[in-house]
């Protein structure tokens, strides 16, 4: 296996008092023209974290990636392939029982200046990328943490996808099971989420981002869930 560059991704706890690149909530750093992502619902969704990409990440460094995924909606993730393939417009596609995704991740190249406004629900923390070495154990599975790049921590066993373009899809960012994220008071409970005054991502599923190398859009990008 590749000897990809690994870094732990570490929640701070001193709530962010103006824009920061590298967030939980906070204003999303998003490419002119690209507006807030919402959910089939009509809510917006919540912008969980985003990070710049180290340069030292092969493929995706020096893109901002941003996690998004609605309140209202929790789930897991199901992925339709066809001919071996991602289904075309897959982050548009239908998510039955959903007409639509109830999330959005994207890789954004010229974001250069933070949304006017601030993500309501979630409390703006700081995140701090730190080199780490993540060593697969026997079984090949990496360590079950927040991190970029290593290896995934594959809760159940590892799965490959092809992008609809064609591309084989690569693992960047792993979020581990039952990762609570801290809600702003007064806000509105998550549905099935983890506990009172925390938001999760996918019902608390380990999540695996897989991401087009051939970058064919911004939102090519499959948030994959295991438990
Ligand atoms: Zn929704
Ligand atoms: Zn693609």
């Amino acid at each position: 296996m590749r000897k990809a560059s690994a870094h732990l991704v570490e929640v701070g706890s001193e709530p962010l008092d103006g824009p920061a690149r590298n967030s939980v909530g906070g204003r999303p750093y998003l490419d002119e023209g690209q507006s807030w992502p919402e959910c089939f619902c009509g809510e917006r969704l919540v912008l969980f974290f985003q990070l710049d990409l180290p340069t030292d990440v092969e493929t995706f460094g020096g893109d901002h990636l941003l996690v998004f995924h609605c309140r209202a909606h929790n789930d897991a993730t199901y992925a339709e392939e066809a001919d071996d393939r991602l289904i075309p417009r897959y982050w548009d596609a239908p998510q039955p029982p959903y007409p639509r995704p109830f999330w959005r991740v994207l890789l954004q190249r010229h974001a250069t200046l933070p949304a006017a406004e601030t993500e309501p629900s979630l409390y703006a923390l700081p995140l701090t990328l730190r080199p780490f070495t993540d060593t697969p154990d026997a079984e090949g599975i990496g360590a079950q943490t927040f991190k970029l790049g290593g290896t995934p921590s594959w809760a159940q066993y590892p799965e490959h996808y092809r992008c609809a373009c064609g591309a084989d899809m690569v693992y960047l960012c792993q979020v581990p099971e039952n990762m609570g994220f801290a809600a702003r008071p007064r806000r509105p409970e998550q549905p099935y989420s983890g506990g009172t005054g925390t938001y999760e991502l996918f019902l608390g599923n380990e999540v695996y981002l897989l991401a087009c190398p051939a970058r064919c859009d911004p939102a090519a990008v499959w948030p994959l869930t295991q438990s």
